[in-house]
């Protein structure tokens, strides 16, 4: 891995993009956790396998300068709410399945920023006792019905001039319909609670996904 960064201008302090076996990739400083491949500290951040990896690949205006205080919704067993963590304050991190949320456990260990719930993401009022109000940053990623619903329901823990850090998965609304009438529908729902700053298609990284970066209004 060469020592010299290449333009990381517009990523958040504690993420870099460096040359790793030949390839630019982004990476973050932190246990690693999945396999992924590292060099001294530093880990490898796999856009094919996270969406908010892909948002930063892609140069979307996700507004992170390190440092945020951050709600993840959907953090599975812990892919990207671990690097999250590595460049963030405090990191609290919602998943209802039992089963990655044990992984998620592990993940934490090393990281005393990170604070696992094992808490369904549609009932915020099970976790607002814990999660502070005025989060700077909400990301989600629950692949599931009715996401847009989801965003707007967790409003109620970002401050104002926080961000929303979304991915929407077509298949996960409707397997059937075509992804642009589902992600019409869902900008549209999100504008109850947000102001769209940016979408875009997350491929090649991830298939009929859109990425949203938007600010409560
Ligand atoms: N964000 C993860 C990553 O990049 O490492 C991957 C998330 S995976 C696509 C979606 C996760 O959201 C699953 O683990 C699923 O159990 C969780 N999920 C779905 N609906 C949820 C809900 N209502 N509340 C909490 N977690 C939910």
């Amino acid at each position: 891995m060469s020592d010299s960064n290449e333009d990381d201008s517009a990523l958040p302090t504690g993420v870099e993009r460096r040359q790793f076996g030949g390839e630019s990739r982004l990476v973050t400083r932190g246990e690693p956790v999945y396999g992924e491949p590292t060099d001294g500290d530093w880990r490898c951040w796999d856009a094919r396998r996270s969406k908010l990896a892909a948002m930063l690949e892609h140069e979307m205006d996700t507004g992170l300068q390190g440092d945020e205080t951050v709600l993840y919704l959907g953090a599975a067993s812990g892919t990207t709410v671990s690097h999250v963590a590595d460049f963030s304050g405090a990191t609290y991190a919602v998943e209802f399945a039992p089963r990655p949320t044990r992984d998620l456990l592990d993940v934490a260990e090393s990281r005393d920023n990170l604070f696992p719930l094992l808490k369904d993401a549609r009932k915020p009022a099970t976790y607002a006792h814990v999660v502070e109000s005025n989060v700077d940053v909400v990301v989600q990623d629950v692949a599931t019905r009715g996401q847009a619903r989801v965003a707007c329901e967790n409003r109620q823990f970002l401050k104002d001039g926080g961000r929303l850090l979304l991915a929407i998965k077509a298949r996960s609304e409707d397997v059937a319909s075509d992804p642009e009438a589902v992600f019409d529908h869902a900008r549209e729902s999100l504008k109850e609670e947000f102001e769209i700053v940016e979408t875009r298609r997350l491929e090649p990284f991830h298939t009929d996904h859109l990425g949203i970066v938007a600010v409560p209004r």
